[in-house]
């Protein structure tokens, strides 16, 4: 009988991933399930990007690449954090793996000791908090409610800090919560930091592309130049490039730190895609006009859903700045009753009875840290939106 290690006992499949396996389940069983569940857009990657990947194929770039990114790829990743952050790294300070959140796991896995901890502000991406205890540390979930806008505060921060805290992570625009946070938002955040020179920040600015009404992009680093050698900048062509499957991510942050993850690299997956990293060198220094078209497409859509869920009784959703989610809270319909009889406790419950009884997958707030909310990831037609915010709405007109 097959028994895993200790060290994946306590972690699971993301539960994202469940739910909409699950609802893709129910789809091809031949329920009209709209799947509100998945991270990705649904876009086609733009046709520059494919045709690069088509000629590197017959040029004959078929072989390993430098173990974490060719030269070519990471001067690619160079520009762009000039040309869009302003930042300046050298080849050796870059990284780049499969995924942003390969990115992650290695710098987690090259850096954490058994018992450091990391600090999360919830709701949180919940990949971070498993890949925390894959890597032996202790993930530190911080609750920072509507009130402050999803944000954390300086004062939680500082309360949050003990001498095990190895990092903090910083998503904006967040997934879930699409809260982003302004230069003026990050810095006395960053301020707490230099006081705690043993801290290190994981910037994960994968939707930095995703933010909505002119609002200007801010990353910790930029903001405080201070905190650079201890800050890794992660970020990737999944969701500004519609390039979820391609796999590449990159990360820049302090030389011992990519030379460590070089290492965890090395002896996991070796280099991303060779094919895929020309595909992401077009991406980052091809034209750039498609990634405001479809940000624009994406604004749409969120006030689309978060009008409609506000319009809906029970139900109340902030603003988000960016990302492709929406956060909205489900504490007005908890404690009601379905048309079955069944009774609503939990986010998860009224997850549940969307899914079961309206046909529509949505992903519980308590699965990123954070209840009773429900995310919905609007990364999908119109017409699919509208079907669905209709749903919901007679699924909350239902309870009673
Ligand atoms: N970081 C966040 C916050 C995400 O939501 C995701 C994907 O869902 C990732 C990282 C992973 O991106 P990639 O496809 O580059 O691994």
């Amino acid at each position: 009988v097959f028994s895993p290690a200790q060290r994946v006992r306590a972690i699971h499949v993301s539960e994202i991933l469940r739910i909409t396996d699950h609802a893709q389940a129910l789809k091809r069983a031949g329920r009209p399930v709209i799947v509100l569940g998945a991270g990705e857009p649904d876009f086609d990657t733009p046709g520059n990007i494919r045709h690069a990947a088509s000629q590197a194929i017959t040029r004959g770039d078929t072989r390993y690449t430098v173990l974490d990114g060719s030269p070519a790829m990471k001067a690619a990743v160079q520009l762009k954090f000039k040309r869009d952050n302003a930042l300046d790294f050298a080849l050796d300070e870059i990284s780049v793996s499969a995924g942003a959140k390969q990115v992650i796991f290695n710098a987690l896995m090259a850096s954490l000791d058994p018992g450091d901890e990391v600090i999360l502000p919830a709701p949180y991406w919940t990949s971070y908090a498993d890949i925390v205890q894959i890597c032996g540390g202790v993930p530190v979930s911080v609750a920072c409610g509507e009130e402050n806008g999803f944000r954390l505060t300086a004062a939680q921060l500082q309360a949050a800090i003990t001498p095990r805290t190895r990092w903090l992570f910083l998503n904006s625009p967040s997934n879930p919560s699409g809260a982003a946070y302004s230069a003026a938002q990050l810095k006395p955040i960053t301020d707490v930091l230099l006081d705690h020179p043993g801290v290190w920040v994981l910037a994960d600015d994968i939707y930095e592309h995703i933010l909505y009404d002119g609002l200007a992009f801010a990353t910790p680093v930029a903001v405080e130049p201070r905190l650079r050698d201890r800050t890794l900048t992660v970020n990737g062509v999944s969701k500004a490039y519609a390039m979820t499957g391609w796999r590449v991510g990159y990360g820049a942050g302090p030389r011992a730190l990519i030379a460590a993850m070089a290492v965890v690299q090395s002896q996991s997956t070796s280099c991303p895609s060779s094919v895929s990293q020309a595909a992401a060198i077009e991406a980052l220094t091809g034209p750039q006009g498609i990634v405001a078209e479809r940000c624009a497409s994406f604004q749409q859509r969120r006030d689309f859903v978060v009008a409609a869920l506000n319009r809906t009784p029970g139900l109340h959703c902030r603003v988000p700045e960016g990302a492709f989610y929406t956060f909205a809270s489900c504490a007005g319909v908890l404690g009601k009753r379905t048309a079955a009889g069944a009774l609503l406790q939990t986010d998860s419950d009224f997850c549940r009875y969307l899914l079961q009884d309206f046909d529509v997958a949505v992903v519980p707030g308590s699965v990123f840290g954070l209840a009773p909310y429900f995310r919905i990831s609007y990364a999908t037609s119109m017409a699919q939106l509208e079907e669905a915010c209709a749903r919901i709405s007679a699924a909350c007109a239902a309870l009673t």
